[in-house]
């Protein structure tokens, strides 16, 4: 009766239409999130990253409407426990791997698991989600079991997402065709080591001021995970390579404990928060910093500092204290190079004595903004909670959104 009123045939081809999607969409997570120089140039990492996480939720939704669809055009209330169904079973497998991998993402922090521990976690559930969906494609349906084209173009499409799979694991190897060394390591403001490296067969890498890497060392006490950093130095003087990391995990807490002479290895340059990339060279600048998010900031002063820029600059970087402060000599230096970079220092909590002003609001920026072009663009770098706050009220303050260029320090 269903199938006559075409409601379950409507409903099959629905379900179908929907895991089709979903399957699809599973596949192309990994180039989202395969860090992929040539996506990263368009839409930047971060953004990659966030349409990965974004893509989740639809992936999750048809994949928990789908079944549902099927069964119901088969007026079925569970799939029968029957060796024949074994493709719908392991699409029940791979379902539940997909929602205890979603639920372990969207709700880490509060279940307490490590980043570490779950960045690996995701990666095997990853390939298992993959695995599973393939199997279940190519045996649940007579279109993939009976059709020589549609199976081949699945096996197809199986064969290029495991070279992709390896070759995006395989970037670590391919990095270490070019190691750094550590040159130097010191402790700089309050839980902050500066770390230096060189390049050792004199070729370090191109990058465009703002820009970041995914580095990992060699060092005894550190696992090898890379971990993302601001290069905080600027590539007009190529020798060197500065990283300012500020200490807040198990990992970055251990970083003082490199040596010089250690190897490093970078993947990258990565990121699109360069005034480079989105400023004319006349054109003001508004830089806005919270605590380390300075580092994108200071690469990009120090690339303008060598280049004589001389367009007005206003830089408001927030910290907790005067201790959290980081590259006090270098700023001086730069105020004393760059004839438009006017700094404005906040602290929210002074530990010298002194009065603690309020946390940036939209008050301040209005005085503190007061003179500066509605035109500039405005660069934003801090927690993540702080930067939603200011990007609305610099829109409210008449800045428009799409000159108001941010950059998060978490993915
Ligand atoms: C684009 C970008 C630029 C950054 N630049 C700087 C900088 O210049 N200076 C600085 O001090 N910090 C920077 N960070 C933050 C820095 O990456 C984290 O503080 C650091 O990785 C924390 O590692 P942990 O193991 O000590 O802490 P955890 O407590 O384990 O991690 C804290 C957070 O760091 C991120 N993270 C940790 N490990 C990884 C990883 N392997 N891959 C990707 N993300 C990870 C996650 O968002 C995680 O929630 C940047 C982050 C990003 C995304």
């Amino acid at each position: 009766m269903w199938y006559k009123f075409g409601a379950a045939k409507i409903s099959l081809r629905a379900g179908k239409m929907l895991g089709m999607a979903a399957g699809l969409l599973i596949l192309l997570q990994l180039p989202l999130a395969g860090r992929l120089k040539s996506l990263d140039r368009i839409f930047s990492l971060p953004g990659l990253i966030r349409q990965h996480r974004w893509h989740a939720w639809a992936i999750v939704l048809m994949a928990l409407i789908h079944p549902l669809c099927v069964l119901l055009a088969e007026g079925k209330m569970m799939i029968p426990l029957e060796m024949r169904y074994w493709p719908e079973w392991v699409g029940v497998g791979l379902l539940a791997v997909l929602l205890v991998q979603f639920a372990c993402t969207q709700w880490r922090r509060p279940l307490k698991i490590a980043f570490h521990h779950w960045l690996t976690g995701h990666r095997i559930t990853g390939l298992m989600i993959a695995a599973l969906l393939i199997v279940h494609v190519l045996y649940v349906s007579e279109t993939f079991t009976d059709n020589p084209p549609p199976r081949l173009a699945v096996l197809a499409a199986a064969g290029v997402f495991t070279l992709f799979w390896l070759w995006v694991r395989s970037a670590g190897l391919r990095n270490r065709r070019r190691p750094f060394t550590v040159t130097r390591v010191e402790n700089i403001g309050r839980e902050c080591t500066c770390v230096e490296v060189a390049p050792e067969q004199g070729i370090s890498m191109a990058y465009l001021p703002g820009q970041f890497a995914f580095v990992s060392f060699t060092g005894q006490h550190l696992s090898r995970e890379p971990h993302p950093f601001t290069l905080a130095s600027t590539p007009s003087r190529p020798g060197v390579i500065q990283f300012a990391i500020r200490h807040c995990g198990d990992w970055t807490r251990q970083v003082d404990g490199l040596a010089i002479g250690d190897r490093a290895y970078l993947q990258g340059p990565f990121g699109c928060f360069s005034h480079l990339l989105h400023t004319s060279p006349q054109q003001e600048l508004i830089m806005i910093a919270g605590g380390i998010g300075i580092t994108p900031m200071l690469s990009m002063l120090r690339f303008m500092a060598d280049h004589g820029d001389p367009r007005p600059i206003t830089l408001i970087w927030s910290n907790r204290s005067r201790e959290h402060l980081v590259f006090t000599e270098a700023f001086e230096h730069l105020t004393a190079k760059l004839t438009g970079l006017r700094r404005v220092p906040i602290f929210t909590q002074h530990t010298d004595g002194g009065k603690p002003s309020e946390r940036l609001n939209r008050k301040m920026l209005e005085t503190l903004l007061g003179g500066c072009s509605r035109k500039s663009a405005v660069f934003l770098c801090g927690p993540p909670s702080m930067m939603t706050t200011l990007a609305t009220d610099l829109k409210a303050l008449g800045f428009s959104a799409r000159s108001v260029i941010t950059e998060a320090f978490g993915f």
